[in-house]
């Protein structure tokens, strides 16, 4: 068996079990040193997106090694043993491989929603409103209901008792399902609200479907805000990403009750997400939970924007939101920074990606260096040092 690689550098000789022989053409060999796997250190100054996060040696070793069931019909072993391995995570019953979290959010509503008339409630920011192609509408064909947080933060129970529909009168379209998001652009929704909107929801005749999506719930878990185990349980359905901060090259799940999982199948199925050897999509996924979220990695990220964040503050910047996970939000005008200064120094003179289509986002994620983190730091104490 040849030796496991744990360290995101090569380990060149992973897949040389029979090393080139003397006759043998040196395009037989592998050389890992060249594949883009063996770079996961390239996105170390991109704080566009932690998408942007690159797979690593061990997830292409996991590939390798990965059992080549039937996906669509549970009979691949790596997938079935990850679906379980989350769904315990998480405190539920079952959970199904979907290669996106879009998909995955889509198909745990259409799941959700049965026959019409049915709406779902969101807070106005949300994913599933804004960034999923108007999935709600052209696959759910639900109607969507956005709550404005009154406290600016995050969805309260109050503000969700103000905007469903639970009346039956025939001109209704009952709240079917609570669609949250955790965290939503680095907010961390606290449990306590959480508990208090589940509960609610759970008592209403019917019961409101409870979703979560938690493409980054991974990011709330690191910052404290509770566990995998206990947020799990208050919702019906949920929805985590292991491409993002994880890194895995693809693939998210959605989690819930057997029974849950077995409609949502259907739906799966219907949006063209059924895949056949997902093994390739699980093995790597499962590498990404242990290796990053469990081994550590999303904490260290989440450290790097604290420092940053503490130095802007300190040199009298303002943020739009206060940094709870792994993102920071510069105000930079509010700051009284020229936006347009600071982005071309950034690129020109400090080699750092910012910006992209939430400019004053940044994002922190386990491949950004300490060093990509110092320009940083140079960089904030340069344009508050040319303010001044
Ligand atoms: C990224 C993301 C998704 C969707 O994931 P994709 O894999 O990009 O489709 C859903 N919800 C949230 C909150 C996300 O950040």
């Amino acid at each position: 068996m040849a030796p496991a690689i744990t360290a995101d550098f090569p380990d060149t000789n992973f897949l040389s079990n029979n090393p080139p022989s003397k006759d043998s053409k040196q395009d037989d060999f592998l050389d890992l040193r060249n594949v883009a796997w063996a770079h996961s250190q390239e996105p170390a100054n991109n704080f566009i997106s932690d998408f942007y996060t690159k797979p690593t040696l061990p997830m292409l070793e996991a590939i390798v090694r990965t059992t080549l069931g039937d996906g669509d019909n549970d009979e691949d072993t790596t997938t079935n043993s990850l679906q379980d391995y989350v769904s315990g995570l998480l405190g539920h019953e079952a959970a199904l491989l979907v290669p996106t979290g879009t998909m995955g959010n889509q198909v745990a509503l259409r799941t959700a929603l049965g026959s019409p008339p049915h709406s779902i409630l969101v807070d106005y920011r949300g994913h599933i409103m804004h960034y999923e192609g108007g999935g709600p509408s052209g696959i759910c064909g639900t109607l969507t209901r956005t709550v404005v947080p009154s406290n600016g933060h995050h969805i309260t129970l109050s503000d969700v008792q103000k905007f469903a529909t639970v009346r039956r009168t025939m001109y209704d379209c009952p709240t079917t399902v609570i669609a949250l998001e955790n965290p939503m652009e680095g907010r961390i929704l606290p449990i306590s609200d959480v508990r208090a909107i589940s509960t609610w929801a759970r008592v209403q005749d019917p019961p409101i479907h409870m979703h979560l999506d938690g493409a980054r719930l991974w990011e709330a878990v690191t910052a404290g805000a509770c566990t995998l185990a206990e947020i799990g349980p208050y919702f019906d359905s949920l929805q985590v990403c292991f491409t993002k901060g994880l890194g895995a090259p693809i693939g998210s799940m959605v989690i819930g009750s057997k029974t849950f999982i077995e409609r949502a199948k259907w739906a799966r199925k219907m949006m063209g997400g059924g895949m056949r050897a997902s093994g390739v999509v699980a093995a790597p996924a499962r590498v990404a939970i242990e290796q990053t979220m469990f081994g550590g990695k999303l904490k260290k990220a989440q450290e790097k924007a604290r420092r940053a964040t503490d130095l802007w503050v300190e040199l009298g910047g303002k943020l739009l939101d206060p940094t709870e996970t792994n993102m920071v939000w510069l105000d930079v005008p509010g700051s009284g920074l020229n936006e347009e200064r600071f982005y071309s120094l950034a690129e020109q003179e400090y080699d750092l990606r910012l910006g992209g289509v939430m400019p004053y986002r940044l994002v922190f994620h386990y491949q950004i260096t300490e060093e990509a983190v110092d320009r940083l730091c140079a960089l904030f104490k340069r344009v508050f040092g040319e303010r001044s």
